[in-house]
C-alpha cells in the first residue's frame, strides 16, 4: 500500500512549467502492473533530474492505466502478460517513443535549433498516455494490431491522442487550468492546453522534422481536417497539410472526436458555456466508455474511420442527449457519408 508520501509531477506539459503534488504512485499495483527500467529512485523536486522524470512517468502511466481499467474484461491483463515493461530513457539519442506490442520505450533528443532544450519523451504526460493508449487498444481489440490498413494505422494514432486527452482530464488541477482558459475564450471548442498534444515535444520535433509537428505542439485535436480518402492524398507534404501517414491522417478522427466531445460536454453541463470541473470529468468518463465500447469487437475494414464513427454513434445511444452530436460532427467532416445530393 502506498503511504502518504507525495511526489511532484508536471500538471500536464513540461513547457507550461506548472507542477503539482500527487500521491506517490505504485507501479506494481494490479491489475495493470508495470515494470520500470531503471529501478525506483528517491522522490525529487528537481525538474531537470532523472529522478523527477521517473516519478512523472510513474504517475502518468498509473493514472492512465487506472482510468482505462474499468473498460477491460476481468481479469484485466496486458497483452504481453501481467507486467508491462517500460524503458524510460533508452540511449539511442532519438526523440522517440514506442509500444511494439511488448514494451513501452521512451528516449530523448534535442535539435540544433534548440541546443539547450533536451526533451525526454518519457517525461511528457501526453506522450506517456499516448503510448499507453496503444497498449490499451491492443488489449481492447487484438485483431486491430497487425499493420496493413491505412485507416486502422491512423486510428491507432488517434486512439493514442484520445487517450492522452482523456487521461489529462483525470487531473483536477489541470481541469481548473483548462476551464479558466476555455471560459476566458468563451468556448471549450478552441485551441487550448488540452487540445495541443505534447507542446514541448512538438517544438523540438518541428525543428528536426518540420513536417512531423504543428506550429505550437505535436498534434492539435482542435482542427478542421475533413475526411478525404487516404489514397487520394498520399503524395502531399507539409506540416499543416493532411497526408496519408498514420500520424498526420489520425488528426481527421481526433478532430472529430474533440469537436464531438466539446459539444457533448456543453449538452450535459448545467450552464453550457461554463461547465464545471466535475461535469468535465464525467464527460471524459462517458467518452472513454463510448470509445471502448465501439473498439471492442470492431472488424478490420478499409473504411475504418466511417465504420468507427458509426460504432461510436451506436455506443452513445443509451444517453438520449448524445447520438445526434457525433452524427452531426462525423457527417459534417465527411467521415460518415451524408445525404445523397
Ligand atoms: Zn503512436
Amino acid at each position: 500500500m502506498p503511504g502518504n508520501e507525495m511526489v511532484t509531477v508536471w500538471e500536464k506539459d513540461p513547457s507550461s512549467g506548472r507542477t503539482r503534488q500527487a500521491p506517490k504512485p505504485d507501479i506494481n499495483e494490479p491489475p495493470l502492473r508495470f515494470y520500470f527500467l531503471p529501478p525506483e529512485p528517491p522522490v525529487s523536486d528537481d525538474t531537470d533530474s532523472a529522478d523527477f522524470r521517473y516519478w512523472v512517468a510513474a504517475e502518468a502511466l498509473r493514472r492512465g492505466a487506472d482510468f482505462w481499467t474499468p473498460c477491460l474484461k476481468v481479469p484485466a491483463s496486458w497483452i504481453p502478460g501481467e507486467m508491462l515493461q517500460v524503458r524510460l530513457d533508452t540511449p539511442n539519442g532519438d526523440l522517440n517513443s514506442d509500444y511494439d506490442g511488448n514494451i513501452l520505450t521512451f528516449s530523448h533528443g534535442s535539435s540544433p535549433a534548440y541546443p539547450g532544450l533536451v526533451v525526454y519523451a518519457g517525461a511528457t504526460p501526453d506522450i506517456l498516455c499516448h503510448e499507453l493508449g496503444h497498449a490499451i487498444l491492443h488489449i481492447l481489440n487484438k485483431d486491430l494490431w497487425p499493420p496493413g490498413i491505412v485507416e486502422i494505422e491512423a486510428f491507432k494514432e488517434s486512439f493514442g491522442d484520445m487517450s492522452a486527452i482523456l487521461c489529462a482530464l483525470q487531473v483536477s488541477e489541470f481541469r481548473d487550468t483548462l476551464l479558466a482558459e476555455t471560459q476566458a475564450a468563451g468556448t471549450f471548442w478552441v485551441s487550448s492546453s488540452l487540445s495541443r498534444i505534447a507542446e514541448q515535444f512538438g517544438k523540438v520535433v518541428r525543428a528536426v522534422a518540420p513536417e512531423d509537428a504543428e506550429v505550437d505542439c505535436l498534434r492539435n485535436a482542435w482542427n478542421h481536417h475533413d475526411y478525404e480518402a487516404p489514397a487520394t492524398i498520399a503524395d502531399r507534404h507539409g506540416p499543416d497539410m493532411l497526408t496519408a501517414s498514420p500520424h498526420s491522417f489520425s488528426r481527421v478522427f481526433t478532430g472529430a472526436f474533440y469537436e464531438a466531445f466539446a459539444a457533448m460536454l456543453a449538452a450535459k453541463a448545467a450552464k453550457s458555456t461554463r461547465p464545471t470541473s466535475e461535469e468535465l470529468r464525467i464527460a471524459s468518463i462517458h467518452m472513454r466508455d463510448i470509445l471502448a465500447k465501439s473498439v471492442i469487437g470492431a472488424q478490420r475494414r478499409d473504411d475504418f474511420f466511417g465504420y468507427m464513427a458509426a460504432r461510436m454513434i451506436d455506443a452513445s445511444a443509451p444517453d438520449a442527449a448524445y447520438p445526434a452530436i457525433p452524427t452531426d460532427v462525423f457527417t459534417r467532416r465527411s467521415i460518415l457519408p451524408g445525404a445523397i445530393v
